[in-house]
């Protein structure tokens, strides 16, 4: 699964809901609710509840094979309820691998979260909807959590069909939780996810909004043809912010970091200054308030690495390669310092993430994803023939 971009609507309070599912919709959190808090920080947490998956696409991104880590459920659980009303994320995020291997520690941990009002989203590949009906489990998890998103491109149709995807999502809506799809595309004029577009709209009117970006180069897809590492770096001059540190991630080995780097999460590379601490022993409060204020990261937001390491005296290279060396740059550290501590510091944050948040959840979009389908995290046309009720 891609990390880069998730989302869902947040709501103030949470609002119990009965054990025959959702029956007050405006507990639900929207696909465009939950791409426009993506940048603020600390408003999400993603989690990797495993690193396993049933099916074995091959643009993974996390690499995720039947054998992968599960993320330790006691931990996980005890982490969830340090969340208080007036300190926790707005939005949990479960991701893999495949979370859904683990139905029941979603239901569970949906539940710990709703305990202080966070709201809970899945991403799922959709194993379970080849061929059948939706199973009890997973039935479960729809009736727990706040948000269902099902992935679909031309790689998982190989695993799961999109006929199979789609009768799974017609079953999710009728339980009454928010559904999206999370569609990859391979190049700005693939008309892939035209196609599923159309499809969703004459079936479903505007009811699931998808969510489009590209295949990468990351995990199994570095080795597909035709695609290249890494984008070039930008110039060191100019302030590139960084958008993808701004909420925590816990990793399969329990730690958690400042960002979705693959690298990063997967463990092979983990710089003290991208490390928040461990979902064993920390709490909420701690890693947010670490997330929130250290000088280094602050800037990293707001100018990103090639910028601080070139006002370092450093060497930039690529954009998240020269973030990973940040720690070789001992001057890096002390010039975050200045510029980025204190009230100053809070001030030029919030400011690079204000500019970044005018353009709302399409403008995230359309950075980071497919800018043609930017509109689509909104909801596809009115209408459908299979609206579901
Ligand atoms: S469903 Fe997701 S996690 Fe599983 S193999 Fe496919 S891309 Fe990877
Ligand atoms: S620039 Fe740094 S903080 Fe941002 S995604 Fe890359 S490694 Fe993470």
């Amino acid at each position: 699964m891609d990390r880069s971009i998730r989302s869902v609507r947040l709501l103030s309070a949470a609002t119990p809901r009965g054990a025959a599912g959702r029956t007050e919709k405006e507990t639900d959190v929207l696909l465009a609710d939950l791409m426009s808090l993506r940048q603020t920080v600390g408003a999400g947490v993603l989690v990797t509840l495993t690193e396993r998956c049933p099916l074995s696409c091959a643009h993974c991104s996390a690499s995720a094979t039947l054998t992968g880590r599960d993320l330790d459920a006691g931990d996980l659980l005890r982490f969830l309820r340090t969340f208080t009303p007036d300190c926790r994320p707005e939005v949990l995020m479960l991701t893999g691998g495949e979370p859904l291997t683990r139905p029941a520690l979603v239901v569970e941990a949906a539940q710990a979260a709703r305990a202080a009002g966070t709201r809970t989203a899945v991403l799922s590949g959709g194993f379970f909807a080849r061929g059948g009906a939706l199973p009890p489990a997973i039935r479960r998890v729809a009736e727990a959590v706040d948000h269902f998103s099902l992935s679909v491109d031309a790689f998982h149709e190989r695993e799961v069909p999109r006929a199979d995807v789609l009768r799974a999502v017609a079953e999710l809506l009728r339980t009454g939780v928010a559904t999206s799809l999370h569609v990859l595309s391979e190049g700005a004029d693939d008309p892939y996810p035209d196609e599923v577009a159309a499809e969703v709209a004459d079936r479903f009117g505007s009811r699931v909004p998808m969510l489009v970006a590209e295949v990468r180069a990351i995990g199994r897809g570095a080795a597909l043809p035709g695609r290249s590492a890494a984008p070039p770096p930008p110039l060191p001059s100019a302030a590139t912010p960084c958008e993808m540190a701004a909420w925590p991630v816990i990793t399969g080995d329990g730690a958690i970091a400042a960002c979705c780097n693959q690298d990063v999460v997967d463990g092979r590379i983990r710089p003290e200054h991208l490390r928040l601490g461990s979902v064993a022993t920390d709490t909420w409060r701690a890693v947010r308030d670490r997330a929130y204020g250290d000088p280094l990261l602050r800037m990293i937001r707001t100018v990103g690495p090639v910028h601080v390491a070139a006002r370092a005296g450093g060497t930039p290279g690529d954009y998240c390669g020269t973030c990973h060396r940040l720690p070789e740059m001992p001057e890096a550290a002390a010039w975050a310092g200045r510029a980025g501590s204190g009230p100053c510091g809070e001030l030029l944050q919030a400011a690079a993430v204000g500019a970044l948040r005018a353009d709302g959840a399409r403008g995230l979009v359309a950075r980071h994803g497919s800018r043609r389908h930017a509109g689509l995290v909104g909801g596809t046309t009115d209408g459908g023939r299979e609206v579901a009720t």
